[in-house]
């Protein structure tokens, strides 16, 4: 059975990067029936947070991907230790208690060296030393390769490593030793994650020797970069999920964008989640990088606000408002009017902000025209009768329940009033929308009329 990963470490919040890496192991999850593992990698505590732990969880939540086994590595340092102890008794790693400063100094090297190896001096140390000390790998020389999904095979000549730490003096693990106890503990079969790992995947490989664990599968993807061709973590680090879901992207939206970044199948972009269930395959990975446009959220966005279905479009909607602290000034509670509200001017709008913005419109008691807007209103009053005929469709308007008569009768009597006073009716409905909407973009007007219920009175 298939199992994969998603492990993150809380140093901060899920950005577009991870999330990338997180949607393609889910995908691929579902896609075959298999298990998805979500394993938060705090082992570095001092950088690890709580918090962030807990805005992953929630961005994963939002998005509608689910878990079947979750694990915290802060929680697992004495599997850790105990596997490393074996290696210890086993010869495959060893003691050291070497400081920095006596590595540094036998190689003749500078204090501010940042990097360096190590010379193997305590290679042959077999007993626990009285003082602290890190517990290291020994590794022999070798050619070490592996076939990757993506970028088929890759090898390195283990001279370029040397025996890294895998356990540190406060008895918690390095990252490349626990990630290979946990995956191999927990079964993972196959690994989807950046190409920025490669280094580590070949001390990973060593590990998984060293405890005569079957190494799973490697899909190493290619990096997301910028329209400037530069990396994306390094500039746009800022963009994450939360970012994302304040502008009101829809999480089916998100997830179609980002799965479209380095994936493909036929000449599709627009996939429902259960499509992408269907269709995700690693061999569909690219084996180039992948370009980030904003303006491509949006598009997918547009698409998927018109798509989807009514009753999750509100449902995203509520959760946007209560993600942004928004209201639509005491109308939430109308569940017949949000409905129709938004069903009528979803196919608008590219974001929920925006469709939130004009729903505003309807809901507010008042509203402010805009001037240039007010210029077009001026202009229009001044054609032959259009004041007079502007009277009769308010006394019209003000003496009728708009929410009991049909659209359709009220259509008929403004186009006989502007017949009456021998106006376009284009016009009539230009004027009555600059005074319901205060812009003269909007719906239709009866669209309109309904939609502004009562509040007509007050505008008119
Ligand atoms: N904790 C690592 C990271 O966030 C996970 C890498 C991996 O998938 O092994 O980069």
């Amino acid at each position: 059975m298939v199992k994969v990963r998603f492990a993150p470490s809380p140093t901060g919040k899920l950005h577009l990067g991870s999330l990338r890496t997180a949607i393609y192991n889910w995908l691929y999850a579902k896609h075959c029936n298999g298990k998805f593992v979500l394993r938060i990698e705090d082992t570095d505590l001092a950088r690890s947070k709580k918090e962030y732990e807990d805005s992953i969880i929630n961005d994963l939540k939002w998005l509608g991907m689910d878990y079947d086994e979750f694990y915290r590595q802060s929680d697992r340092f004495d599997v850790y230790r105990k596997y490393a102890e074996k290696l210890v008794l086993e010869g495959k790693a060893y003691y050291c208690t070497c400081s920095r400063d006596d590595i540094l100094k036998r190689q003749n090297l500078s204090d501010n060296e940042e990097v360096y190896r190590y010379d193997g001096y305590c290679r042959n140390n077999t007993l626990k030393p009285d003082k602290p000390y890190v517990i290291r790998l020994k590794i022999s020389e070798k050619i070490l390769s592996f076939n990757d999904l993506v970028k088929k095979k890759i090898s390195l000549d283990t001279k370029e490593l040397d025996d890294f730490v895998i356990l540190k003096q406060d008895g918690s693990p390095t990252y490349n030793f626990a990630v290979v106890v946990d995956d191999g503990e927990m079964g993972i079969t196959h690994i989807i994650r950046g190409e920025d790992h490669i280094t580590n995947t070949f001390k990973q490989l060593l590990v998984y020797e060293a405890l005569n664990f079957k190494a799973p599968e490697f899909a190493h993807l290619p990096l997301v970069l910028g329209k400037d061709k530069k990396p994306l973590s390094k500039r746009l680090g800022s963009i994450d999920v939360e970012y994302y879901r304040k502008t009101g992207i829809l999480p089916e939206a998100l997830i179609n964008a980002v799965a479209r970044l380095g994936w493909g199948y036929e000449n599709q972009e627009i996939f429902t989640i259960k499509d992408l269930i269907e269709k995700f395959d690693i061999k569909g990975l690219n084996r180039s990088n992948a370009i980030y446009d904003e303006d491509k959220i949006i598009f997918f966005n547009t698409k998927h606000i018109k798509m989807m279905k009514i009753d999750t479009l509100i449902k995203h909607f509520k959760e946007f408002l209560e993600a942004t602290n928004l209201n639509l000034a005491g109308k939430m509670i109308d569940e017949k009017w949000l409905n129709f509200a938004i069903e009528s001017i979803k196919d608008r709008h590219s974001t929920l902000k925006s469709l939130y913005d004009e729903l505003l419109i309807f809901a507010l008691e008042e509203i402010k025209i805009e001037k240039s807007v007010l210029e077009e209103l001026n202009y229009l009053f001044s054609e032959k009768n259009m004041s007079l005929a502007y009277e009769k469709v308010k006394d019209y308007l003000i003496q009728i329940d708009i929410n009991q008569i049909p659209g359709m009768e009220i259509e008929n009597i403004l186009r006989n009033i502007a017949t009456e006073f021998n106006i376009k009716f284009g016009d009539l409905v230009r004027v009555l929308r600059i005074k319901l909407c205060g812009t003269n973009k909007s719906p239709d007007i009866i669209t309109v009329i309904k939609l502004c219920g009562e509040i007509v009175k007050k505008r008119l």
